[in-house]
């Protein structure tokens, strides 16, 4: 694990290979320890996406924001079982993304998780 400060923010952020790109938790500023700020031209969609996520035999309610081509940052709402590196099918794109999760934060009513695409 490597403990990373946002270039934006000054958030320090987990990341677990210095070469992949994360979202910032708290501003959503997307970088990596290797490459810095993320200036890849890809547009990221601004807008949310509701989607049910199942997670074992339980489907909470989910949305997804800043979708870009290499991850997605999700809101779940209740208390869902989510684990570092684990994947989860979105169902928000077609073909359905596969993405793993690569930070959650816990709030008491929903958990934040930022997820790459795998
Ligand atoms: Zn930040």
């Amino acid at each position: 694990m490597l403990r990373i400060p946002c270039p934006k923010c000054g958030t320090y952020v987990f990341i677990s290979d210095a070469g992949s790109f994360i979202p910032c938790p708290q501003c959503g500023a997307i970088f990596s320890g290797k490459h810095g700020p993320d200036k890849r031209k890809e547009p990221r969609t601004p807008k949310k996406i509701n989607f049910s996520l199942s997670l074992g035999d339980r489907t909470y309610k989910a949305s997804a924001s800043d979708l870009s081509a290499s991850g997605v940052g999700i809101k779940v709402f209740g208390r869902p079982p989510l684990a570092r590196g684990e994947i989860l099918t979105l169902p928000i794109k077609r073909p359905i993304m596969q993405a793993k999760v690569v930070w959650v934060k816990r709030l008491p009513d929903q958990s934040l998780a930022g997820l790459q695409k795998v």
